[in-house]
């Protein structure tokens, strides 16, 4: 459906736990530390996207915390991709599980992956999230393998990873892979760090030759090309360039609040009406049709969201 901007909204990003088995230093240093586990059942995952889907949506996004640790992640992928209208289905995992997990994933639909990674050095990784490299590694190389959509999310921090920038670029050498580099936001533990904007890292790619992807999908990212590379590189700019704009996705929280905007702080809870998909369809067209022209991370260098990324699945 349309928003009261015209913005098509046909993406959603769901969040199906909070809990992760990284300790990522600007999100989750010291770990999922609430007591409640009342996350979406896969029932309550079943309506949610069936509501969205008679509004429109078409892909769908499961996100988390870490996705991959609920034991039921199969019956999601499942689940959602028997809902009639729904012609997509992502994840945006650590990739830690990715490996053991990939091939039912892709059984049972999933067709794309995010994996997020912000360094290629062992020990480095061990410290920015305490786990190991190389678990991520072979996931990833299975996802490319099995002809999955695969891009790869770098977030890079001054004095923390921005030296590894050159690296992940030439890591689209030889794999069709999309290497995108997202501005941190200023939201929970990541006050504490610098982001990189995009005007910096392209200052990397100097005297390469690069093509800009003009037509990228409809997403938020700015993709280029470099030549003799098979992949692509890509740039999340919510920090230097808005893309609100263009925005077409709403997020489903994992306690199953409808949030329109990343960055701002309306919520409408979902489970009153969890099981009356009528009911879901009226109060997310409220919801859709009231979301925010735009964030203000720009002019207030914070965010008015009340979670913080982990708690809304990024
Ligand atoms: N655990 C999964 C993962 O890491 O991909 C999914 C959840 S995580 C919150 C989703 C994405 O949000 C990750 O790519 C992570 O790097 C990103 N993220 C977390 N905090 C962020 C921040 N302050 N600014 C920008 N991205 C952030
Ligand atoms: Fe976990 Fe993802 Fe947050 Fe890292 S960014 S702590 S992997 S939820």
């Amino acid at each position: 459906m349309l928003d009261k901007f015209n913005r098509e909204i046909n993406y959603a990003r769901i969040s199906i736990t909070d809990a992760c088995n990284l300790r990522c230093l600007y999100c989750m240093p010291n770990g999922y530390v609430a007591k409640h586990y009342n996350f979406l059942s896969v029932e309550e995952i079943k309506n949610i996207v069936t509501a969205l889907s008679k509004l429109g949506v078409k892909r769908i996004r499961v996100t988390g915390g870490e996705p991959l640790i609920r034991q039921d992640i199969t019956e999601i992928i499942k689940t959602i991709n028997e809902v009639k209208g729904i012609e997509d289905i992502g994840i945006t995992t650590n990739g830690i599980l990715l490996g053991e997990k990939i091939f039912d994933l892709v059984k049972y639909g999933l067709k794309r992956v995010n994996i997020s990674l912000d360094s290629l050095k062992e020990e480095r990784f061990k410290k920015l999230t305490g786990g190991d490299l190389n678990k991520v590694l072979d996931g990833l190389n299975k996802a490319v393998e099995l002809g999955l959509i695969v891009k790869v999310n770098m977030i890079p921090i001054k004095g923390v990873n921005d030296d590894e920038i050159v690296d992940f670029i030439n890591m689209t050498k030889n794999m069709n892979i999309d290497v995108r580099f997202i501005e941190l936001m200023p939201i929970g533990e990541a006050t504490r760090f610098t982001g990189v904007t995009k005007d910096d890292i392209i200052k990397y790619l100097d005297g390469a030759n690069i093509v800009k992807i003009e037509n990228n999908g409809g997403g938020p990212s700015e993709v280029y090309r470099l030549e003799g590379h098979i992949g692509r590189v890509g740039f999340i700019t919510t920090m230097s360039h808005s893309f609100c704009s263009r925005c077409n996705r709403v997020r489903i929280t994992s306690d199953g609040k409808l949030k329109t905007c990343l960055h701002n702080p309306d919520e409408y809870d979902l489970r009153p009406y969890i099981h009356d998909i009528d009911k879901l369809i009226d109060i997310m067209k409220t919801g859709i049709f009231n979301k925010y022209e735009k964030h203000t991370l720009l002019e207030d260098k914070i965010s008015k969201s009340s979670r913080d990324m982990v708690r809304t699945g990024g």
